[in-house]
């Protein structure tokens, strides 16, 4: 199916052969259980659509490497896995040719875990709290799904940020609240908000006119923290999804897979 989901920095392979990284600034938490929620979304697809999702995972620790930066910062300079970087990438550029082969865009979603106060998706489209919050300043082209928006000219960004059939409003819709949605329109000026990483800037650029997405920051409890829960995120990140395909592209889930 054309969906591309990242899981960058949930790994937890610790190998000695590989120094940790200790350049100034960088942040070394592991998105816990983000692997797993990526592997519940593809067996669950393939048992109730029959089709699967691309999935791009690092193990290794982000004590190691962090797929979420420039090669710089992931790799802290030690050229020796500079290599086990570029692959990730390489994963992503063939999955990315691939479904553009056969269908007309590619959504590529960075899956992530924050550890906020409140308990809410935090959809990173690549714009900040503050430009959530002004939604008649917002700048299209400065959105994670622009490429979506140049291909479908009657789609209003606004629409896919807080309207009825936005990801964000979708998933609220399903007892998993986010931010931004119709629910939730905005962080507020006190609230910690991711807003999408390197990955997300990268896929969802012009370098990419096929591809658009956003980062998934999802909370812990309710989502990843059982398996449960990974289940019932699955499902409802899964009907979202197929809604999102079906009101807001020219993609037809019915079609998927063959
Ligand atoms: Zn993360």
């Amino acid at each position: 199916m054309p969906l591309i989901i990242s899981v960058p920095h949930g790994g937890n392979d610790d190998p000695a052969s590989i120094p940790d990284r200790t350049c100034p600034g960088i942040t070394s938490a592991i998105d816990i259980r983000t692997i797993e929620m990526a592997n519940g979304i593809d067996s669950i697809c393939k048992v109730d659509y029959g089709f699967q999702p691309y999935l791009v995972i690092s193990y290794l620790k982000r004590t190691k490497l962090d797929q979420n930066r420039d090669l710089p910062e992931a790799t802290c300079s030690n050229s020796t896995i500079a290599g086990i970087w570029n692959n990730y990438h390489l994963s992503i550029d063939t999955f990315i040719t691939k479904i553009n082969a056969k269908y007309p865009l590619a959504l590529f979603i960075d899956l992530h875990g924050h550890g906020h106060t409140k308990e809410r998706l935090e959809l990173g489209y690549l714009l900040t709290g503050n430009e959530l919050r002004n939604p008649a300043n917002i700048n299209p082209v400065s959105a994670s799904v622009f490429n979506l928006l140049q291909l479908n000219p009657l789609l209003q960004v606004n629409q896919l940020l807080t309207g009825a059939h936005a990801f964000g409003t979708l998933m609220a819709n399903n007892n998993f609240p986010a931010v931004p949605s119709q629910q939730d329109v905005a962080p507020l000026v006190t609230d910690l908000y991711f807003d999408g990483g390197y990955n997300t800037q990268r896929y969802c650029a012009a370098a990419y006119p096929k591809v658009f997405g956003w980062q998934i920051e999802s909370n812990y409890t309710g989502v990843r923290n059982n398996q449960a829960n990974r289940v019932n995120f699955a499902k409802a990140f899964l009907q979202s999804i197929m809604q999102f395909y079906t009101t807001n592209t020219s993609m037809d889930p019915a079609t998927f897979g063959r």
